[in-house]
């Protein structure tokens, strides 16, 4: 790692602590990791644009789960359940395409409204779909559901025409016991890491 030189004195070397720290959000009490800076030579504490940076993200967890919103983490596993990428997530969803790194960065919340629609389509399938084709999205996402939903190293039983139930799902209209998955956790009881949930 690149030696930093401390901006008080000019010789010591900085090196990074990280503290808890008391911290307070609408009645909410608890604490964030907050990082700076001290000089071995001047004992001078600072913090630079990376520990910035740290602190204000550690405050948005704090202020994000005080606020009862998903932690970052959790809007990128519902992300990958539809094996979405940020930009398509934040056209799908709203928000424009930097939107999800933003939130997955712990850069910027995500609004209540936007909270609650990730949150009903992790739980309710039926409902992404139906999103999927409000937005007139069916074309560009059904092919990448597709890449999850049927992974290669699952081998489909010959009876099973799965293409049948693309066509189904692409108009919206999920009939619950034609889905694959169903299937799939039928004929194998512990599905492999990689299997239809992909990541
Ligand atoms: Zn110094």
């Amino acid at each position: 790692m690149k030696k930093r030189i401390c901006p008080i004195c000019d010789e010591g070397t900085l090196s990074v602590v990280i503290e808890d720290v008391a911290t307070e959000h609408k009645g909410t009490t608890g604490s964030a990791p907050m990082a700076h800076c001290v000089c071995d030579t001047c004992g001078a504490e600072s913090a630079g644009s990376s520990e910035m940076k740290f602190n204000r993200r550690a405050i948005l967890t704090f202020k994000r789960s005080a606020d009862g919103l998903l932690p970052n983490y959790e809007i990128k596993r519902i992300r990958k359940k539809f094996n979405l990428t940020q930009p398509l997530a934040g056209k799908l969803f709203g928000g424009g395409p930097v939107a999800f790194n933003k939130y997955e960065n712990n850069d910027v919340a995500q609004s209540e409204a936007m909270d609650g629609l990730l949150r009903l389509v992790d739980t309710d399938e039926n409902s992404y779909w139906n999103l999927v084709k409000i937005k007139g999205m069916s074309d560009e996402l059904m092919p990448i559901y597709k890449q999850v939903v049927f992974p290669s190293k699952i081998t489909q039983p010959s009876s099973f025409d799965y293409s049948e139930k693309i066509v189904g799902i692409e108009k919206g209209k999920l009939i619950r016991q034609a889905r694959f998955s169903k299937h799939v956790s039928s004929q194998r009881k512990k599905p492999k890491e990689n299997g239809w949930y992909a990541n």
